[in-house]
């Protein structure tokens, strides 16, 4: 019998495209000049799939490989994914949670306090030689601030606890309220919002959350207030984003996701009181080693007839 098949639909970290190169029989979909093509020729025997959350795979594509038993993702937001067509036809999911919890706690942490007391900014005033002129402009602080998180899951969990080290006072909202955690609750992201000083998007993206910070969140959270994104893009009304942060009605932003990323809007780029990032939540070597390794166990799992050791829905 000849090696499994598996469609590796974009780009993935090296050492974990390796090891899947040289343990099964691996087809790059983002490389062949005819993707089609491709897709039809696996049609018969392919029933694995390997894809990153941004790539994902559509209901178009998998319709198109009939024997799909697998799509294992590299990252833990499925949102690119059709998870619902998978849950249907009995395709099993699998993702990374866990092994990036806390470096993209971290990265919101650093979004925040680089927004907040305007590092990126410094380092300008460094740089330009401004420093010997006088003063950099004295800046917001983040102790005793009150902070809403969109999501408290296990990222969301992991960003509170950071926040606690600051001394704030620490809310969040989504579809359940927790009652074991210590932190207050709002069931609407508005209210929240109008309550705080920060608010987080820690949530997932798609359609159920899509502009869930909306226009009348950000006016909320107002021209003192600080929005952070590490979710996706999707979750905040972004023409309304730049449009509060360019009159003022919002204080400050720190997004390492965005709307149609790669690319980012011009009027984002130049607004000062923004500190920007480019995706890079979990892109720490360890971390994206630790996903990397997940994404083929479950492929490896898979292959074995074991359960798979991530699925989604957990
Ligand atoms: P998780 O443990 O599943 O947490 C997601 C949380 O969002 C849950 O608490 C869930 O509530 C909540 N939620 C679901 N629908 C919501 C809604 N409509 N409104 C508000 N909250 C809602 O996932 P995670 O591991 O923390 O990851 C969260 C997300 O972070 C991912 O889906 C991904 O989009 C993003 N992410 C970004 C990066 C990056 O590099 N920037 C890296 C990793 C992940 P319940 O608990 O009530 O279900």
């Amino acid at each position: 019998m000849g090696k499994p098949v598996v469609l590796i639909m974009a780009p993935l970290f090296a050492p974990a495209l390796h090891e899947l190169e040289s343990t099964f029989d691996c087809h790059r979909l983002w490389e062949a000049a005819d993707k089609p093509a491709l897709l039809r020729s696996l049609a018969d025997h392919c029933r694995i799939v390997v894809t990153n959350g941004g790539r994902g795979i559509k209901a178009d594509e998998i319709r198109l490989l009939p024997q799909l038993a697998l799509v294992s993702c590299f990252g833990v937001g499925v949102d690119a994914v059709d998870t619902d067509y998978c849950r249907q036809h009995g395709i099993i999911v699998t993702n990374t949670p866990d092994v990036l919890t806390d470096d993209v706690a971290d990265m919101a942490l650093a979004l925040l306090l680089g927004a907040i007391r305007q590092i990126p900014a410094g380092d300008r005033f460094v740089r330009e030689g401004r420093w010997p002129s006088g003063p950099m402009p004295l800046t917001r602080s983040l102790q005793r601030r009150k902070v809403g998180i969109v999501g408290l899951g296990r990222i969301g969990l992991a960003i509170a606890q950071r926040c606690a080290a600051f001394n704030t006072e620490i809310a969040y909202s989504g579809p359940r309220e927790k009652p074991a955690q210590p932190y207050r609750y709002f069931a609407d992201v508005v209210a929240m919002a109008d309550w705080a000083d920060v608010l987080i998007a820690a949530c997932p993206g798609g359609e159920a959350t899509r502009h869930i910070v909306s226009r009348a969140a950000i006016e909320a959270l107002g021209p003192d207030g600080v929005f952070v994104n590490i979710a996706r893009g999707s979750v905040v009304d972004q023409a309304a984003l730049i449009d509060c942060l360019a009159s003022g009605k919002l204080g400050g932003a720190g997004l390492d996701v965005f709307d149609g990323e790669p690319r980012v809007p011009q009027a984002l780029i130049d607004l000062p009181q923004v500190v920007l990032h480019p995706h890079q939540g979990s892109g720490t070597v360890p971390t994206r080693i630790a996903m990397g390794r997940l994404t083929v166990d479950n492929v490896i799992a898979f292959t074995q007839g074991k359960p798979v050791l991530t699925r989604y829905p957990g």
